[in-house]
């Protein structure tokens, strides 16, 4: 399968081709055909399969052989994102693969100052990228015209609804015309994604290219089992030792993001931390500086990392495990992208047990242990549950400060259903890390 038997126009065929596109990815084959069709769609695809040239290729190509209504340039398209990194990702795709085609785009996130945004959007726009809140922004301010939307793409669809999206989802529905081609993207397809689909899809083709629910196929998988405290100090351990030059790490908050980066940097490894709490500019310059190699360990909330696309990132480490297990597959999915090699590291305390559980249930995958020497978990730590700053109530988790509580643990018997068993096995997909560390367990 060639871009050209998908029956694109030489103007994308080319954007495509100098951007070293030689054949289309799965999710490109299936989904440009019916695109072109003008058909609804509801795509499953995780993360760095492609989606992003899948929709904005044909997307592109539709704006150009419909003819606008007549009068003043119009948003015809729009794309609904859930963060602010992944708005100005796929603008860029946008820019790359129309920049033969005389379309104007722009991207309205919020973080940044309203206003250039206004200007660009008054000069004249047809495609729209947006987060949902600061294009409510500008719909508020009448800054903004969506009755004349052709085609809508939700992206990410999931992640909208678990950041709380779907009630400016639904004002932003009620701005457009009824008759358009909506697509709708999404990792995961939980009931509510489908409920969402069933109210704005008409007849959708469904495709899906990866297995749902499933962990990115080529990345290999490890867990090292290790109590809390130890962990920053095996952090620099396997990131020096193994030589990493670039390292997304992932924490549960803010805070804690902050903080590891501070010790990080203590420890004389170049880091930066990347969370919502940071201003927009300070997220655009940490991730440039990660991206051109002058920052080598990028430490991220979820929601920070959403959408960010480094090409052949090595390395993911799970600092912490996510609350919700989908995350896992969010977070794996940044290593091993278009083709390429990948490693998730997770490091695990006891606390954590249930959290993994509930992950290795998901993935349907048991994720070979790795005790590394003089890293060993502590048996007789009783496991504490796990807070999560001011999201705790909204996740149900009822006890306060995680310090605390670490400074009152109770020494006690390893419980039988320990999720480590003091085991170091290197079945599966562990690569040159279990062998060689599973002898020191
Ligand atoms: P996405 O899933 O859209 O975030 O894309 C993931 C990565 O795959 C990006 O770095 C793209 O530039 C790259 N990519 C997209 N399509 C192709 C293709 N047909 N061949 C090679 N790489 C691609």
């Amino acid at each position: 399968m060639s871009f050209e038997s998908l029956g694109l126009r030489t103007e994308l065929l080319r954007a495509a081709s100098e951007k070293g596109y030689r054949t289309p990815t799965p999710i490109q084959s299936q989904a440009i055909p019916p695109i072109l069709d003008g058909r609804d769609l509801m795509g499953g695809a995780q993360t760095g399969t492609g989606k992003t040239a899948g929709f904005t290729l044909p997307l592109l190509q539709r704006l150009m052989s419909s003819k606008p209504e007549k009068g003043r340039r119009a948003i015809r398209a729009l794309v609904l994102t859930p963060t602010r990194e992944l708005a100005a990702q796929v603008t860029e795709s946008v820019r790359v693969y129309g920049k033969y085609l005389p379309l104007r785009s722009a991207a309205v996130f919020g973080g940044v100052s309203i206003n250039p945004q206004i200007k660009k959007l008054r000069d004249g726009v047809d495609i729209l990228v947006a987060t949902p809140g600061r294009l409510l922004d500008h719909v508020s301010q009448t800054t903004i015209d969506l009755s004349r939307v052709e085609i809508l793409v939700l992206d990410e669809a999931d992640r909208m609804l678990d950041m709380g999206f779907i009630h400016d989802i639904r004002k932003v529905m009620k701005l457009l015309p009824k008759k358009k081609q909506t697509l709708l993207f999404s990792a995961t397809f939980s009931n509510d994604i489908k409920r969402l689909a069933d109210n704005l899809l008409h007849k959708p083709d469904l495709i899906e290219v990866a297995q749902r629910n499933t962990a990115a196929e080529r990345v290999t998988q490890v867990v090292h089992p290790v109590d809390s405290k130890k962990k920053r100090k095996l952090l620099s351990l396997l990131i020096g030792s193994g030589n990493w030059k670039q390292v997304l790490v992932f924490a549960r908050t803010k805070r804690n993001c902050d903080r590891l980066a501070l010790a990080l940097i203590k420890d004389g490894l170049n880091a930066a931390a990347i969370h919502g709490g940071k201003s927009q500019g300070a997220r655009t310059k940490a991730l440039a500086n990660f991206k051109s190699g002058n920052v080598r360990i990028l430490v991220a909330t979820d929601i920070a990392a959403r959408g960010l696309d480094i090409s052949q990132l090595p390395h993911v480490v799970n600092y912490e495990l996510p609350h919700v297990p989908e995350d896992y597959i969010h977070r794996i999915g940044r290593t091993g992208r278009a083709g390429h090699e990948g490693e998730a590291v997770s490091l695990v305390c006891i606390d954590e047990a249930k959290l993994l559980k509930d992950i290795e249930r998901l993935i349907k995958i048991e994720i070979p242990k790795v005790i590394i020497e003089n890293f060993e978990p502590d048996p007789t730590i009783k496991a504490q549950p796990i807070t999560m700053g001011r999201n705790q109530q909204r996740l149900g988790v009822k006890n306060s400060s995680r310090n605390k509580q670490s400074s009152s643990r109770k020494k006690q018997r390893p419980s039988p259903s320990s999720p480590y068993k003091g085991r170091s096995n290197n079945q599966g997909r562990t690569g040159n890390r279990s062998r060689q560390h599973s002898s020191h367990a």
